[in-house]
């Protein structure tokens, strides 16, 4: 594995502290919002991650992948992307004849930090047989470096389907990238970075809650340290929570990832109790970059257009590429992947 940077650690001080908004301000605002989508034939695509007045008011809900999908097909004229920025920039890379905007534009990403694209490409010089799998968690300008995106919901797909003659390379996260080894049984060199909020959970906390819950299955997201994924009943991206969660008989299930989730998770399996898998000394796990997207933001920047992703026509061909080839990938069966 390389060493490349040191992720940055979380302290109180990093969480955003929010007052819920007082209901009828909550209505007020996402009726505007409505309005002001239809004024702009605009389409809200939300992570699971965004807070859960955000999600309530956007048109789609999901991954990384099912965001990308959606990107990639909408005849919107604006998109608005609440995420965090990479996951905005891949919308206009998508789209770069549409108008892209964010609610908060500093809304960034641990795993985007770790992995510069100067020092990934003084790294894929050293081997001119490396193929990089990236995790799609990164800048426009890794995307153009890399071969081919992956999510957390196709990475075991998209790395089954790389040349078998060539080296992998996984950026830039190596929990993630070590899961993917486990799946596939394909050797890759690892960027060393990780998901801040992700490597939060830890084996002795999973062990508690496990203790007090112990009928209750766990599921974990692979971002998370092996530590934790191996007592976890299921590995898997968030788009495929909600399907075995769905599908499975327990009243209860703990959920191992970014606590805005269980918003989701309660929508869509409302007979069910969902425990957020504990960090540190409480059993919230928020990503301080997603709950920087408010509601207020939201509507300030369908108002104002602004922030507006930006990027160069050459970025835009370059890292377009590798994002087709996994949106290709990704729609093939799984026998035809290769
Ligand atoms: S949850 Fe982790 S991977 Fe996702 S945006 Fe936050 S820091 Fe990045």
């Amino acid at each position: 594995m390389i060493d490349v940077l040191e992720n940055k650690s979380r302290s109180d001080a990093d969480f955003v502290t929010r007052k819920p908004l007082p209901p009828e301000r909550l209505d007020a605002l996402s009726r505007d919002i409505l309005t002001r989508k239809k004024e702009l034939n605009a389409i809200i695509l939300a992570h699971n991650y965004q807070v859960p007045e955000i999600q309530d008011v956007a048109d789609f809900v999901g991954d990384s992948l099912g965001l990308s999908q959606q990107a990639a097909k909408t005849n919107a004229d604006v998109i608005v992307f609440c995420g965090v920025h990479f996951m905005a920039e891949t919308a206009k890379i998508l789209n770069p004849n549409k108008i892209v905007i964010l609610p908060d534009k500093d809304a960034g990403c641990s795993l985007e930090e770790s992995c510069p694209a100067p020092k990934l490409k003084a790294l894929q010089d050293t081997n001119p047989n490396f193929y990089t799998v990236t995790y799609i968690n990164c800048s426009a300008e890794v995307k153009a470096l890399s071969d081919v995106i992956c999510t957390s919901g196709n990475a075991v797909k998209i790395v089954n389907a790389a040349p078998k003659d060539r080296d992998l390379l996984f950026v830039p996260d190596e929990n993630l990238g070590a899961w993917v080894m486990e799946q596939t049984g394909r050797p890759m060199t690892l960027w060393r970075g990780s998901c801040y909020a992700h490597v939060e959970f830890t084996h002795a906390g999973i062990v508690r809650i496990r203790q007090e819950f112990p009928e209750a299955p766990l599921v974990a997201h692979p971002e998370c340290v092996k530590a934790v994924r191996m007592l976890a009943d299921e590995v898997c991206s968030t788009e495929k929570m909600v399907d075995f969660c769905k599908r499975s008989p327990a009243k209860a299930i703990i959920i191992a990832t970014e606590a805005g989730m269980i918003h989701r998770l309660r929508k869509e399996c409302p007979d069910k109790r969902f425990i957020p898998a504990p960090v540190a000394n409480c059993r919230c796990n928020e990503c301080k970059f997603m709950k920087m997207n408010t509601l207020e933001k939201l509507y300030d920047c369908m108002v104002n257009l602004e922030p507006r992703i930006e990027l160069s026509e050459e970025i835009i061909r370059r890292a377009r590429l590798p994002i087709e080839r996994m949106l290709e990938i990704s729609s093939k069966p799984l026998e035809n992947a290769g």
